[in-house]
């Protein structure tokens, strides 16, 4: 296994440390800062201007302006996605400063944030760039001496508040959308992870976004997010996080003026391998479905279902893989696991492994922190996990393999709803017949078949029941930025 020793030169500068409100840098109100950490040493990397209710009020004063009276409204609807691709071009140019940024503030590996996170967060704007002069109504055959058409406008103001476990692609993911569809945004980053979102925000300044059009608010959930959610004046708040945190965020629409709500919440994903499947595809495909970005994914693959038949094989070779796993400094090209991303979230997943020991399931191997310093936690395997299991029913967020046994096909896809969550799923198999079985009967947002996590920002994604409300990506999640006006004419 790697060694966690960080060597502090990163090659990182940290640049944009202010909130940005009206396309100007600005102290926050209360002018209080709070520190983000370096999740593989636990040591501040520096300290950030936080937002509360007063600077949340700043930025939708300025957004308001800009959706209502700025150059914004009147702009082509080409020219905003002219501005989204030079939005996409400056991240491009900067993809290793981002790529570090990334790392050095959340913990993922620099290979991943390189490969994954800045390649689909330049994808997912460029792909909404192309949409923004493609946004259509239609034409309504009504009874009557009329002419009916839609049209989809803006919703307005949008609130954006993004997790910390994928910083910028989530941010990309919100922002792309809303802008392409016209609105304009107030983000919050997550406090752990600002310093990618501020950085963007000299991004969309050097991109030539009108004053107002995009601000960006660091600060804390119940303060600067909880503003956000209950504000008179925001029309729309997109959230990703957690389940608990969506319920808080309809309540606060509930008791505010019914803003929009859309929500990407938790998940825990059934991954069912069968005996029939390929099974060093299978091994590797449910290794990377869990153990990816530390484990710390919505759609992680953490309810392992695998057949009967192939299971005593499975088992060992997953663990074979999950002891292979490098797990280590984050910046080191080789390293495949970084660190937890803080220390409350590393306690909660050894609270979890306990549990995993305590009600009877098999711990094949990990089970421990690791290294001195940094949240770190070792590629955990449990076997012989039952359904009534808390590893089994709770999300962990972290790098713990959960393996179930099944032995049919009803049994499984039953098991595999018996869940309040529906974000995804996937089925390993060689038979056709048994992969739509599972496609239709699952029922959760994305089913991937033969393979985990193939993400594309044309494909929606979002989740069935407490996984979330509405989708992002594709048309679908444009949609979700617009309003149906219906207008009809006496001929
Ligand atoms: P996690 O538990 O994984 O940290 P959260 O759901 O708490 O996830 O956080 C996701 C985002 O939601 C973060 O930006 C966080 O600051 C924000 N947040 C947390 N609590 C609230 C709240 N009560 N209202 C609005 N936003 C919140």
């Amino acid at each position: 296994m790697g060694t966690t020793a960080v060597s502090p030169d990163r090659g990182v500068k940290v640049r944009a440390t202010k909130l940005m409100i009206g396309n100007q840098w600005v102290e926050s109100v209360s002018g209080k800062t709070f520190e983000t950490v370096n999740p593989a040493t636990g040591k501040p990397i520096c300290r950030v201007s936080e937002a509360d209710a007063a600077d949340v009020n700043k930025a939708v004063s300025a957004a308001r302006t800009a959706f209502e009276s700025g150059p914004w409204p009147k702009m082509a609807a080409a020219e905003r996605g002219r501005l989204l691709y030079k939005l996409a071009d400056l991240l491009e140019a900067n993809v290793e400063e981002m790529s570090r940024l990334e790392t050095l503030d959340n913990g993922k590996p620099l290979m991943e944030s390189r490969n994954v996170d800045l390649p689909l967060s330049i994808a997912t704007l460029r792909y909404y760039a192309g949409w923004t002069d493609k946004i259509q109504g239609r034409t309504i055959p009504v009874a009557g001496p009329h002419i009916c058409y839609t049209r989809l406008q803006p919703v307005g103001v949008v609130g954006q508040i993004i997790p910390w476990n994928f910083p910028l692609l989530m941010l990309a993911m919100k922002i792309g959308p809303a802008l392409a569809a016209g609105n304009t945004v107030l983000v919050k980053p997550a406090e752990q992870t600002p310093l990618t979102a501020l950085r963007m925000g000299e991004f969309i300044l050097d991109a030539g976004f009108p004053s107002g059009v995009v601000n960006i608010l660091p600060g804390f959930g119940p303060t600067a997010g909880d503003s956000i959610a209950r504000h008179m004046d925001v029309d729309k708040v997109a959230f990703t996080g957690s389940t608990e945190v969506g319920h808080l965020i309809m309540e606060a629409s509930a008791q505010s003026n019914l803003k929009r709500v859309t929500l990407e919440l938790g998940g825990k994903s059934p991954n069912i391998v069968f005996a029939d499947a390929d099974l060093d595809q299978a091994v590797e495909g449910s290794h990377t479905a869990l153990f990816f970005n530390q484990g710390q994914v919505c759609c992680a693959g953490s309810r392992l279902y695998v057949e009967g038949k192939c299971h005593d094989e499975f088992v060992k070779r997953s663990v074979e893989r999950a002891r292979k796993r490098k797990v280590g400094d984050p910046f080191d090209p080789a390293t495949e696991q970084g660190p937890l991303i803080d220390g409350t979230q590393r306690d909660k997943v050894m609270s979890y492994i306990e549990s995993g020991k305590i009600d009877g399931a098999r711990l094949m191997c990990g089970g421990e922190r690791k290294g001195g310093q940094g949240f770190f936690v070792e590629p955990t395997v449990f076997a012989g996990v039952r359904d009534e299991m808390k590893i089994a029913r709770e999300e962990i967020f972290g790098p713990v393999m959960s393996i179930l046994k099944f032995s049919s096909l009803d049994d499984v896809i039953h098991r595999a709803n018996d869940t309040d969550y529906g974000l995804a799923a996937a089925v390993w198999t060689r038979d056709i017949g048994k992969a739509i079985a599972v496609t239709n009967g699952v029922r959760a947002g994305t089913v991937w078949v033969n393979c985990y996590g193939a993400f594309d920002p044309a494909a929606p994604f979002g989740g069935f029941k407490q996984s979330g409300m509405g989708r992002e990506w594709g048309e679908y999640g444009l949609q979700q930025y617009t309003e149906v006006k219906t207008v009809t004419m006496k001929m």
